[in-house]
């Protein structure tokens, strides 16, 4: 019997987010209303945040633009990993903010934290890559939390989102959950940044001359981000079997360092192998019809190659498996063969 191919990624999208959408189209209220603001005030809920706290927007990157555009970033430099996606870059660039890459830590997907003291940075956005927190423990410098990755993943017991001035979501469809194929959340503490993310959200009808835009999601979209928040958990749970599964077979996979353990919980986003030659396993994975990647392209790096050591060798010698809830364990079992044990 032939198998079915196995994807790199899938969304899980069941009945609850087909009655859901259907449940907005008939009532033909498309737009923003109120979908959205249960969907915010849900993801209150979620992080353990006040309702009011959230913000709901069309993507990870315009509400990466909004926390720039809210911190003030035009003129100032703004620090990140150079080992990340290019959505940070661009968001930057439209906020007219001076970039300032750094390498990530040895073995580590996330930024060097003391990069953030040697460049003395306005602001710095700081990434949990690949569903791995980090503790960001600094001063003198505004901090973004991109938080993209790694939704629900937990610091000193505290969800990610919570340690600095504002942090952002995405939920594309290939992140932890999906509000539809896109969508963004600006979350922060700071009553005075969610104003200024709402008033900047509600471009139409204003009788003053600020520059505004539409970065709305819609209610639509909302809908099914409620029914994959409520999911949220199960999809963490199964991502967390399905990694420890790969572990327990013997790979070798990016995980917190163990110093950290208890310290640093994260959630399965991505299952990192890592390994001397990835064309090969890539190549031996594709051959038996799964798909594999290279995480992070070394030519994806934001910056000189050279500066960045540590993200340069991380690009080189990393392939990301298939992770998600809708994988059986003889899925597992049939990538598992396809990568050859040295
Ligand atoms: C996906 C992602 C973004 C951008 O989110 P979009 O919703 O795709 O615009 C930003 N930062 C990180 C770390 C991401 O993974």
């Amino acid at each position: 019997m032939k198998r079915n191919m196995i994807p790199h990624n899938l969304p899980t999208i069941g009945v609850e987010e087909e009655v859901a959408a259907l449940r907005v189209l008939r009532s033909k209220q498309l737009s923003q209303d109120q979908e959205v603001e249960l969907f915010e005030n849900e993801f209150c809920d979620y992080l353990g945040l006040p309702h009011g706290s959230a913000v709901a927007l069309s993507n990870g990157t315009s509400s990466l633009f909004m926390a720039l555009e809210t911190l003030e970033a035009k003129g100032k430099k703004i620090l990140f990993p150079g080992y990340v996606c290019a959505a940070l870059r661009h968001a930057v660039s439209m906020a007219g903010g001076i970039e300032n890459t750094v390498d990530v830590e040895p073995n580590s997907p996330n930024l060097d934290m003391n990069a953030i003291k040697q460049n003395l940075p306005d602001i710095s956005i700081i990434p949990h890559m690949y569903g791995i927190p980090i503790q960001i423990e600094v001063d003198d410098t505004m901090i973004i939390e991109d938080c993209c990755q790694a939704l629900g993943a937990k610091v000193k017991n505290k969800m990610v989102g919570l340690q600095g001035d504002v942090a952002i979501f995405s939920f594309y469809a290939t992140k932890l959950m999906t509000s539809g194929g896109q969508g963004g959340m600006f979350v922060s503490k700071n009553q005075e940044y969610v104003d200024a993310v709402r008033d900047y959200r509600e471009f139409d009808y204003r009788n003053d001359s600020k520059t505004r835009f539409n970065f709305k999601m819609t209610d639509l979209q909302a809908a099914i981000g409620r029914e994959q928040l409520k999911k949220l958990p199960d999809f963490l749970k199964r991502r967390e079997e399905i990694f420890q599964y790969y572990k327990k077979a013997g790979l070798d996979l990016l995980d917190v360092p163990e110093e950290k353990n208890g310290i640093l919980e994260p959630v399965r986003f991505r299952a990192i192998l890592k390994t001397e030659n990835p064309r090969h396993v890539i190549k031996s994975l594709d051959s038996i019809d799964v798909r594999a990647i290279v995480p992070t392209e070394d030519w994806e790096l934001l910056g000189p190659q050279t500066s960045f050591p540590n993200g340069l060798k991380l690009s080189r010698e990393t392939v990301s498996l298939p992770i998600y809830p809708s994988l059986t364990n003889e899925d597992l079992d049939h990538v598992l063969s396809g990568i050859v044990k040295k």
